[in-house]
Order: structure tokens, then C-alpha cells, then sequence
């Protein structure tokens, strides 16, 4: 049975502790990932109060304050069109990133900490309570790198248990900027029901290197090999997420290149169209150069889509998550988390 609605709203651990019997609880934090239970996870959710939102339609961006005295973001994300309307949610598995993409307002705060794995899916509890929408498909593309996390980010997928139905699998995608060491450790998982995104934003090691420095490390050359090695369910593919930065990686010889580079992938690229962070030196690209490289890309036999650009005022659209007063806000550990025990 579904658990009644609970408006998690301001609420505090006391709050949640007298006003859910354990049984409701455990179910409302399973149902905040997935509409069907299984069994407890052993972990607890933090569901901390939304203390900001900020809406563009039926897009909203929502912030979630930590009793450390951070901040979680996520976005809802209306997707679909006319009757087939259903919402995507975009969450974070860290506060800050210490990638230092250079093209990302995110990497501009530094690592301030990891998330729980409750916290994780307090931002998903939050999302279906408290805005009352369905989520059909989550994506760890809000701030931070999930393989930099990887043990609280497994322990919050964990909860959709591998063993279910394929039907009964609710859509998890997993975006990372290409940590070779957390691709081959999700693929030995063998869970390939969750899809797997790769951050590439580049056609060579030269220009990669340039604007993510993990790419120093962790080069293109292994990241291939890595995907080319990643478990696929028939019917699937790897996402290749490129941002298209003007005069960075946006002309059709990088488009052929990249065609070049992934000719052995199973995969889709994903052109999404730069969304200036503060003070960047790069503007959005034209559509123009959007429609040249898409077609260069097509021609060259590599299947690929856009982006669809939603939130950049809000500074709610990928890359522009981040509050740059983090920076500044020293974590206390003041106050107890907001736990409930599942
Ligand atoms: S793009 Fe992703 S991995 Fe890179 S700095 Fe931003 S949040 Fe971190």
C-alpha cells in the first residue's frame, strides 16, 4: 500500500520521529525512490528541510539545508510532451566537487563533503513529498562526482534491489566525469539496469586535459577501453555527455573526431549546449553551431541527440549547480543530522 503524503517541509528529526509509526516511515523513504518496497536497507535518510526553491514552469530547482549548515541541490525536470508528461530528477551526491571541470560553477566551491547515502535519497523523498510529483528517472548529474563517493551513492541505488523484474526497475543513470577505477567497479556489479553516463566533453586527450584535469590521469585511451569493457543490456547504450563550448570543442573536425573515437562504443551522445557558469569566458554556443556539429556527428555514423536547455536563469541547467557561498560556510557539526532509520 502506498504510504499516506507527508509534507517533510521545515520538518526536523523530532518532528518526523512523533509524527511517522517506523512502519510508514520505512515505507515512504523506499517509496521516495521507487514505487515498490522490498526490504530495509539497513540505512537511514536524512531528509533535511527544503529551505529554497525557485521555479521556471514546471521545472524547479529545490534546496535542501543540511544541519551542518550546507546545502543539497536537485532539479526537477519536466519531461515528455502532451499527455506522456512524467519528471526527471537530478541529484547531488556531494556538496562542491573537487574535479575542477573548468567549465562547471560546481568545481568553483571545492569538495565540502560527501552526502550520505541518506541524504542522497532524502533529496528524492523531498522531490516526490513535498512537490508531489511522480520521478520516473533519476540522474546523479546534480553537483559532485558519484565515483568520488561511490560506497554512499552505491548504498543509495542499492535500495531498488537487483533481483526485481526488469518492469519493475525504476530508471537510474549514473553520470561521471570518467573515473576508470568507478566504471570497472560499478561493471563488476553487474547491475545493468542502471545506465551509465560518461562526461567526455572532448575528441582528444589534448583539449580534455585542458578543461578536466582528471583526464591527466585517467586518459581517453583507458577511458575506452573501460566502456568498451562496461556491461550492456541489449538495447542499450552508454551516454556520452558532451558539452558544446564555443571555440573550445565545437567545430566539425572535432565532431569527426569524436565520431572517430567512439566508432567501437555502444553509446549515444548527448550534445548539451554550454550553459555559462558565473564569470565564464565562454558565452552559449549559437544554434547554429549546435545544428553543424549534430549533423557533422550524424553524417560521420555516430548516433547522437541534443540536449533540450531548461533552467539557465535559474542557474538550474548542468553545470550551473553550486551556491558560491559554500565556499565560504564552514561545515559545523553543531547540530545532529537529521536521521530516520530504516
Ligand atoms: S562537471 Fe561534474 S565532475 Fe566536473 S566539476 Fe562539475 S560536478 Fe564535478
Amino acid at each position: 500500500m502506498e504510504p499516506a503524503p507527508i509534507d517533510v517541509t521545515g520538518c526536523t528529526f523530532d518532528d518526523v520521529r512523533h509524527r511517522l509509526p517506523q512502519h510508514t516511515a520505512r515505507a515512504a523513504y523506499r517509496g521516495a525512490f521507487f514505487s515498490r518496497g522490498g526490504e530495509s536497507t539497513g540505512c537511514t535518510a536524512s531528509i533535511h528541510p527544503v529551505t529554497r526553491r525557485e521555479r521556471d514552469g514546471e521545472l524547479i530547482k529545490f534546496i535542501q539545508t543540511t544541519p551542518d549548515n550546507l546545502e543539497t541541490e536537485s532539479v526537477i525536470l519536466p519531461m515528455g510532451q502532451g499527455d506522456r508528461n512524467w519528471f526527471s530528477l537530478c541529484i547531488s551526491s556531494q556538496v562542491g566537487c573537487r574535479m575542477g571541470c573548468t567549465f562547471c560553477e560546481t568545481a568553483r566551491l571545492g569538495l565540502v563533503r560527501n552526502l550520505t547515502a541518506g541524504e542522497i535519497v532524502g533529496q528524492v523523498l523531498a522531490a516526490r513529498r513535498v512537490f508531489d510529483v511522480e520521478i520516473k528517472k533519476i540522474v546523479f548529474m546534480g553537483m559532485g562526482e558519484p565515483f568520488d563517493n561511490y560506497d554512499e551513492v552505491i548504498q543509495a541505488v542499492r535500495i531498488d534491489r537487483p533481483d526485481r523484474p526488469v518492469a519493475q526497475q525504476s530508471s537510474i543513470t549514473i553520470s561521471t566525469v570518467g573515473r576508470i577505477d568507478g566504471i570497472r567497479k560499478l561493471a563488476a556489479l553487474g547491475w545493468k539496469y542502471l545506465q551509465l553516463a560518461v562526461s567526455l566533453n572532448a575528441p582528444n586527450d589534448e583539449i580534455r586535459s585542458q578543461i578536466m584535469p582528471l583526464n591527466r590521469a585517467d586518459n581517453m585511451t583507458l577511458l575506452r577501453e573501460a566502456m568498451l569493457d562496461y556491461p550492456l543490456r541489449r538495447n542499450t547504450f552508454i551516454m556520452i555527455e558532451y558539452v558544446l563550448i564555443p571555440g573550445v570543442n565545437d567545430s566539425p573536425e572535432h565532431a569527426r573526431e569524436l565520431a572517430d573515437y567512439l566508432r567501437e562504443v555502444k553509446c549515444c551522445v548527448n550534445v548539451i549546449p554550454y550553459n555559462p557558469r558565473r564569470e565564464s569566458p565562454w558565452p552559449a554556443p549559437s544554434e547554429a553551431a549546435i545544428a553543424l556539429f549534430l549533423q557533422t556527428l550524424r553524417d560521420a555514423g555516430q548516433f547522437c541527440k541534443r540536449r533540450i536547455t531548461r533552467g539557465r536563469d535559474l542557474m538550474a541547467a548542468c553545470g550551473q549547480l553550486g551556491n558560491p557561498a559554500l565556499s565560504r560556510r564552514k561545515p559545523t557539526a553543531a547540530t545532529a543530522p537529521i536521521q530516520l532509520s530504516i
